[in-house]
């Protein structure tokens, strides 16, 4: 179960993970895009962070809903919108819950997924943050499906997670900036993917 309290928790660690990492992810993108992931991210998770100070609400829906919109108002560049229509798609499901249980989660991160790739277009090997989150939805939803916790699932996700992002590094950019580089984006890993990977391990690291 993630109750209201640690779902805030978890994306008050996102926003300490993507700051500790706002360099990395900003020369990743230098390499194949334009050099402002990290500070986009950064932007957005600490714009995330001081809402969720505010929030009185236990409602996971709530909590989501808040982030989404905050991600969206702040984050310029292709992943604001496509992270903060995640977090939307995700808040929907989790309306009106203080606890959020197995099959909800699942639920969550599937709508999530379908969220980036209604906005965004893209599919799985196309060198994007998809490239990281649906080998990580995959192996969350059948490790759960097996009845492993909660925290073994998530990390079990995490390492498919970095498998995909590792992926990455072999496929040409077909959709958004980096597309403009074809085959010269080959070698370098996915800036989105990266961020997907670590928002799924803040997750893992959080729950234990
Ligand atoms: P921008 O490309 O506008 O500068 P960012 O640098 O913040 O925005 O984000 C770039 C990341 O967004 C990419 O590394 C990729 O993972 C992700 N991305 C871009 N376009 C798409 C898309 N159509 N679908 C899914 N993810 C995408
Ligand atoms: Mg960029």
């Amino acid at each position: 179960m993630i109750t209201g309290a640690l779902l805030v928790k978890i994306l008050k660690n996102i926003a300490i993970k993507i700051h500790e990492n706002k360099q990395l992810l900003t020369e990743l993108d230098a390499a194949i895009g334009d050099g402002d992931h990290g500070i986009n991210m950064n932007k957005g998770f600490t714009a995330v962070s001081k809402k969720l100070d505010e929030i009185k609400s236990h409602d996971c829906g709530e909590i989501l809903k808040t982030t989404a919109m905050t991600l969206i108002s702040t984050v310029g560049g292709a992943s604001g919108p496509l992270y903060g229509t995640a977090f939307l798609k995700a808040s929907i499901v989790a309306k009106g819950k203080n606890e959020l249980d197995k099959g909800t989660i699942i639920k969550m991160f599937d709508e999530a997924i379908k969220g980036i790739v209604m906005r965004g277009k893209a599919q799985i090997g196309e060198k994007t943050m998809l490239d990281a989150l649906i080998p990580a939805y995959e192996a969350l939803k059948e490790s759960l499906e097996q009845g492993e916790e909660l925290s073994t699932a998530f990390h079990k996700a995490t390492d498919a997670a970095y498998e995909g992002v590792q992926k990455t590094k072999d496929i040409i950019a077909t959709k958004g900036r980096a597309s403009y580089l074809g085959e010269r984006s080959i070698g370098h890993e996915d800036p989105g993917a990266t961020s997907s990977y670590l928002m799924t391990k803040t997750i893992a690291d959080t729950l234990i």
